[in-house]
């Protein structure tokens, strides 16, 4: 038996990338008893016909984590591009990307694009936001290059899923640093999808420096709904770290006495923009609740 990953899977068969090339197999009767479905991004083991070339996955490593849309296994991190202008950064919209990623255990890499339309100034005070938040952050521009071999090296070895609103560069940054994935400038963005009935299953692009990169954009759904307002701090690290300090052990942040975070807030600790998405998504989580 051999070691693969599946790297796409349509209609019942699925294409098994290993070190002696990609083959396609069909699952074992018996992960269907179990109710158990091969994803892409499974780490298999396949019994290898040699005479056909055609294979059997017999064995599903236990996955790290699971994504349901799109449905891929072992996605370790999402690349979550904005770009600066044209259009310009929806922040609101950044931050509920960065709360889904902590609830699928991604690690979030933060990429601000065509930073080749915007002055320094206006970098600087994006850049700013989020500099107490801990993650990561790469500016990129596919027009004057900067940033590409950033983007690079956190690509490498790790399975990334991409994502951000459309026309922000996510098909354009793939394109740059892998021209041979021959995208199409679009591709990747949920744009060529709509309009058609037909459910494309995701696969994984390989990438010719090591890992690979899913070809549809992470996170559809951006319901919040999930989180318990108590809990919605742990979703932003900053301030999470500051909650320690607050009068109350459930404090929510919001018109407690004593709230370290709201000091933070006023000391510049914590970002304006970063706690007034903090209230919006608690208030919006509230509503949910309330039926
Ligand atoms: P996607 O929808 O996120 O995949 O975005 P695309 O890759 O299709 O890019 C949308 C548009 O932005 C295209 O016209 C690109 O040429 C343009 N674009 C992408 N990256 C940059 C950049 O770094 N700078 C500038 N000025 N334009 C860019
Ligand atoms: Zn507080």
């Amino acid at each position: 038996m051999i070691e693969g990953i599946i790297i796409k899977g349509i209609g019942g068969l699925y294409y098994v990338d290993t070190d002696r090339g990609v083959f396609e197999c069909k699952a074992r009767g018996l992960f269907r008893k179990e109710k158990i479905k091969p994803l892409v991004g499974d780490n298999v083991l396949i019994d290898l016909n040699d005479i056909d070339n055609t294979g059997y996955i017999m064995e599903i490593k236990s996955r790290n984590t699971e994504l349901i849309r799109p449905p891929v296994a072992n996605v370790n991190q999402s690349i979550i591009v904005f770009s600066l202008k044209n259009p310009k950064p929806n922040l609101w919209l950044l931050d509920r990307f960065l709360i889904l990623s902590e609830k699928e255990k991604l690690n979030a890499i933060i990429v601000f694009n065509k930073i080749d339309l915007i002055s320094d100034d206006v970098l600087k005070y994006i850049l700013k936001i989020y500099e107490n938040t801990g993650y990561k952050i790469i500016k990129t521009s596919t027009k004057s290059k900067e940033g590409i071999n950033d983007l690079k090296e956190i690509l490498k070895d790790n399975i990334s899923v991409f994502a951000g609103p459309s026309g922000v560069g996510k098909s354009s940054l793939l394109n740059e640093i892998e021209p041979d994935l021959k995208l199409q400038t679009g591709d990747i963005s949920a744009k060529t999808k709509r309009g058609k009935h037909t459910t494309r299953s995701s696969s994984l692009l390989e990438l010719s420096f090591g890992g690979f990169v899913v070809d549809t954009p992470g996170f559809s759904s951006l319901d919040l709904s999930f989180i318990k307002e108590e809990n919605l701090e742990i979703f932003f690290p900053e301030i999470n770290e500051e909650s320690l300090y607050c009068k109350f052990n459930d404090c929510k942040h919001n018109k407690e006495p004593g709230c370290n975070v709201k000091k933070s807030v006023k000391e510049g600790k914590i970002s304006k923009e970063r706690y007034e998405n903090y209230l919006s998504f608690l208030s919006e989580i509230k509503k949910s609740r309330r039926y």
